[in-house]
């Protein structure tokens, strides 16, 4: 890059869709804002601009459309990538979808001396749901810098751990719920797993969400992304698993047929992420069935119909892992339950009543009761799959 000893803005005019909405960048971004970002970043306010076409290319811009709503500032000998907001706010995370394009831009980017900025542009909608703040600290873990941050929204933090991101989740989050796009759990001690679905505005959460989590990772940490989907779209785009290839800390693992049939036929406890990811979309966060417990190093995915009783059936491959694998052949347990299920020294009807076995010694009865805070499985889970799942448990 050459030495700019007056600072220039150079920035693409033409956005994805501005030839179908008829709103181009040079149109959003004012004079005004310039100055005021040029002030914010640098102290100055006499600066030059260069709005390009889509042909124009250098070190820093591709001859395309402008990706990730992207100004590029360069003053001295440094760069600075400044992300612009959405200006509507309307969807779930509209208002930051740009943001993983501007990141992967930013990162990818061979030259040393660069800078990441974010700016909030006026926007319809809100911007300062607890959502929209949890992304906006991830953001900041990333590696963004705010440049005016608007007081609804107020102070952005970056986290200070992976546990943290998880904390927050937690506090924010309806854990029965299976809303969440992505999920970031702990499994062991420096052992964390990510669900992120791949589709439709779902990949921005998941690519944010590994950004700061390998911000975060120690040397000793162990992360693997489980990249799922039931649409076509298999993988994140490419410029984020490249990403992710860079950083070099996340494992990213497509969850594969094939991988799945090889393990069910050589396991009879099935550990399957697929399984997993299923029971995170239909229970949501780890939390265990019978007791409620949310440490998700002691929860774990039960069948209801076991692995090993599926395996002895005479279904095809295929439709024993359809059954293996199956959302409502599972329920979150934890450890304790788990093993009180499958050892049936813990009984469930089909109408999710809770039973002891019958040759339990009073002490020990009284000590099941006392861990099992639930009198019934939730309503919820009660639907004719279920029934059918512990119909085949007990009778089959
Ligand atoms: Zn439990």
């Amino acid at each position: 890059m050459q030495y700019r000893n007056k600072p220039i803005f150079i920035i693409k005019k033409n956005m994805q869709k501005s030839v179908l909405t008829g709103v181009y960048f040079d149109s959003l971004i004012t004079n005004e804002i310039l100055t005021d970002c040029c002030f914010k970043i640098l102290g100055l306010t006499d600066f030059d601009k260069q709005f390009v076409d889509n042909n124009y290319s250098d070190e820093f811009l591709d001859a395309t459309y402008n990706h990730g709503r992207l100004a590029i500032l360069q003053y001295h000998d440094i760069v600075y990538y400044i992300s612009f907001s959405d200006e509507r706010c309307e969807g779930r995370n509209s208002g930051i979808q740009s943001v993983p394009t501007a990141f992967n831009r930013y990162y990818l980017n061979q030259y040393k001396e660069k800078r990441l900025y974010f700016y909030f542009l006026p926007c319809s909608g809100n911007n300062a749901t607890s959502y929209y703040q949890f992304m906006y600290r991830l953001m900041k873990t990333a590696g963004f810098e705010f440049i005016n941050i608007p007081y609804t929204i107020g102070c952005i933090n970056s986290f200070n751990s992976i546990d943290d991101i998880i904390r927050a989740r937690k506090e924010n989050g309806d854990k029965n719920s299976g809303n969440n796009a992505t999920y970031l759990i702990k499994t062991d001690s420096h052992k964390y797993e990510i669900f992120g679905k791949t589709y439709g505005a779902n990949k921005y959460d998941t690519s944010l969400i590994c950004y700061a989590v390998s911000k975060l990772a120690g040397k000793e940490d162990c992360i693997t992304l489980y990249e799922y989907n039931e649409k076509d779209l298999k993988e994140l785009p490419e410029a984020s698993l490249n990403v992710l290839q860079k950083m070099g800390n996340i494992s990213i693992i497509n969850i594969d047929d094939e991988i799945e049939k090889q393990e069910l036929e050589e396991n009879d406890s099935l550990r399957s992420p697929r399984f997993n990811a299923r029971l995170l979309d239909r229970l949501g966060e780890k939390h265990c069935v019978l007791c409620d417990c949310g440490m998700s190093e002691l929860v774990q995915a039960a069948h209801i119909w076991p692995v090993a009783d599926i395996k002895k059936t005479s279904f095809s491959l295929e439709n024993k892992l359809d059954f293996a694998t199956d959302g409502e052949n599972g329920l979150w347990m934890c450890q304790n339950h788990h093993k009180m299920f499958d050892s049936n020294l813990l009984f469930l009807s089909e109408n999710g009543e809770i039973s002891y076995c019958s040759d339990l010694s009073e002490t020990d009865e009284n000590y099941a009761k006392s861990i099992t805070t639930k009198m019934m499985l939730d309503t919820k889970l009660i639907t004719p799959k279920f029934r059918e799942y512990i119909h085949k448990r007990y009778n089959a």
